[in-house]
């Protein structure tokens, strides 16, 4: 018999001797993503952290952002680089958003989950109290203080072009779309229709 326990083990064995309405009460604190801008990008620069303290993929996690935040990005040691301006506050509800999707037991709301994939279902299995729920990813639609409006000028980068020849460039979760605009150009438009997270966008200079 070994003498070594590593650390998780242990801490299983202190919530195991807890009595159960400690347990209960127990709460996590969800990471907070420290953000900061580097010229044209934001970084959280915990990402790997983060992804440690929430024990996940940290790809799972990476793409589950991308597709939120509507972006692209590398992931860089520790950090995790993003193309655009993204506020602190927007980062953090796609971290908190992820967190209780993929992390927190549905039931008992214990960290000490694992996810699992069955049958192309991603599985959330609780350590804690044993329950096991398909994942139910919930999309965030909340309306923030920078989302976009119809009629106002917004300076953006053209980093891809659709199917039809448009421009297209990323603001936060947004995807606007500009007739007339080359890859690599930043452009002023002035912003004309606003679909969810689709937006158009007409070039003024
Ligand atoms: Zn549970």
């Amino acid at each position: 018999m070994t003498e070594l326990y590593d650390y998780e083990m242990l801490l299983k064995r202190v919530r195991d001797a807890l009595p159960e309405n400690v347990k209960s009460h127990e709460r996590f604190d969800i990471p907070k993503a420290e953000v900061i801008r580097e010229g044209k990008n934001t970084i959280i620069r915990n990402f790997g952290t983060i992804a440690k303290i929430i024990n996940r993929d940290p790809m799972h996690i990476y793409k589950y952002l991308m597709r939120e935040l509507g972006t692209a990005g590398t992931i860089q040691k520790d950090r995790l680089v993003l193309k655009g301006h993204i506020s602190p506050a927007m980062v953090q509800r796609r971290v908190d958003s992820y967190v209780r999707t993929y992390v927190l037991c549905y039931e008992c709301g214990s960290p000490d989950t694992e996810l699992r994939k069955e049958d192309r279902v991603e599985i959330l299995v609780c350590k804690a109290c044993g329950a096991m729920r398909p994942v139910q990813a919930k999309i965030d639609v909340r309306v923030s203080s920078e989302n976009l409006r119809e009629g106002k000028i917004y300076e953006v980068e053209v980093t891809d072009l659709s199917r039809d020849g448009d421009g297209i460039a990323r603001y936060g979760p947004y995807t606007i779309y500009i007739h007339g605009a080359r890859k690599g150009q930043r452009v002023k438009i002035k912003i004309t229709k606003i679909k969810k997270n689709v937006a158009f966008g007409q070039i003024v200079s």
